[in-house]
């Protein structure tokens, strides 16, 4: 077994498509990302999503989808 096999690890500058930057651990020096923690859905519309999946719920209920 080798123990040289690990890849470089560099402190690699994350570049958002949204504008915004911030420094992960990676074996690449620059990553280009379309979304990130301050402009994924999953982060910033948490509650938004549900209020959405309510209104779903009842749209269903009334038109008999949700069954
Ligand atoms: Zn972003």
């Amino acid at each position: 077994m080798k123990a040289d096999i690990h890849p470089k690890y560099y402190q690699a500058k994350v570049i958002c498509n949204c504008g915004n930057t911030f420094v992960t651990g990676s074996t690449k020096e620059e990553i280009r990302v379309e979304v990130c923690a301050k402009c994924h859905p999953f982060y910033t519309g948490t509650q938004k999503a549900t209020r959405v999946d309510g209104r779903i719920d009842k749209f269903n209920r009334k038109y008999g989808l949700g069954q």
